[in-house]
């Protein structure tokens, strides 16, 4: 459905997304993750047709974007990062004039209408202005917009990010429910986040695509690593834990007078855990939790982008 391959950007000396390449299939939901500055705005504004790319090609269903570039926005539906709406205008004007932007014909604006404001849940807003409503319905009123031409892909960038929980949470609904007719690529910082909705994430980082994978598939990446946590009281802890053969770091999660929190990444190939009970009764350390620690994805995800 949507192939990139060596996709390039530069804006002056940087180099904002570097050589990349991914193909997303019909009806495939796609995560891009990435610190700040990855380039995944970047990615996705070429996509969307926002943005000329220096170099690559992007196609949608075999089709060169640049071929015809007008075919292919139609084929796209795209919420910018900040959700761009004008804030005085009432819901309804600011789709009136999203139709116009989008050249719906007058015919079928109607059923546009009805289609973007029934999949977004809208109804109730919709002759309100836009300044009263909440983050999740101003939300749900971009997504209204980008999908009111009735594209088969939908390009959001970062949708959840400045939502509470709750508002999240109903996002995360919205996009699933999106999901079963479209394909989606959306971008975001939060590991859970796209987890619970992607089908596959691209990590992103300094311009490139460091995974690319489903969340098992992600998960098993690094597994050479084991990762211990401890919570000990005594004197000179980090040293003495730096110390031990195999272990490669230790991430100091909290301190309180001498008492540590702290992470301990050693080889999966080596057993530390003996190594540092005898440390433990040498120093006559106080132990208030030794454990060991369930890779997490956000764990991957920093070890990828360290
Ligand atoms: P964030 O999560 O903060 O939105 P991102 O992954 O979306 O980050 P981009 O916004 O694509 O990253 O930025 C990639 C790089 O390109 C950064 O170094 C950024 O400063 C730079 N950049 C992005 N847009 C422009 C621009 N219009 N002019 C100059 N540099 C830019």
């Amino acid at each position: 459905m949507i192939k990139v391959e060596n996709l390039t950007k530069y804006f002056g000396t940087v180099k904002a997304v570097d050589d990349i390449s991914f193909e997303v299939k019909q009806g495939e939901v796609v995560g891009f993750l990435g610190p700040n500055g990855a380039g995944k705005t970047t990615t996705m504004r070429m996509l969307s047709g926002f943005l000329s790319a220096d170099g690559g090609k992007i196609s949608f269903g075999g089709k060169l974007i640049e071929d015809d570039i007008i075919n292919a926005q139609k084929q796209i539906g795209y919420l910018p990062e900040n959700n761009p709406l004008y804030k005085d205008m009432l819901v309804s004007e600011f789709l009136e004039l999203s139709a116009e932007l989008n050249n719906i014909p007058k015919e079928k604006k109607a059923e546009a209408f009805n289609f973007a404001v029934s999949s977004t849940g809208i109804k109730e807003i919709f002759y309100r202005p836009i300044n009263e409503l909440s983050k999740g319905f101003k939300q749900r009123v971009g997504i209204a917009a980008a999908i009111l031409h009735r594209p088969s892909i939908i390009v959001m960038d970062e949708p959840t990010e400045g939502l509470d929980p709750n508002q999240r949470a109903e996002i995360r609904s919205l996009i699933r429910e999106l999901a079963e007719d479209h394909t989606i690529i959306i971008s975001t910082h939060v590991m859970q986040e796209a987890s619970a909705v992607c089908d596959r994430m691209l990590i992103i980082n300094k311009g490139k695509i460091i995974a690319d994978g489903t969340t098992d598939e992600l998960s098993r990446t690094g597994e050479n690593e084991q990762s211990i946590f401890l919570d000990v009281e005594g004197d000179g802890v980090e040293q003495a834990l730096q110390n031990v053969a195999g272990i490669k770091r230790v991430e100091i999660k909290n301190t309180e007078g001498n008492r540590i929190q702290a992470e301990i990444i050693a080889d999966n190939s080596v057993k530390i855990q003996p190594d540092i009970s005898r440390l433990i009764g040498e120093r006559h350390w106080v132990v208030w939790k030794l454990s060991e620690k369930e890779r997490e994805l956000e764990d991957i995800f920093r070890s990828l982008t360290k």
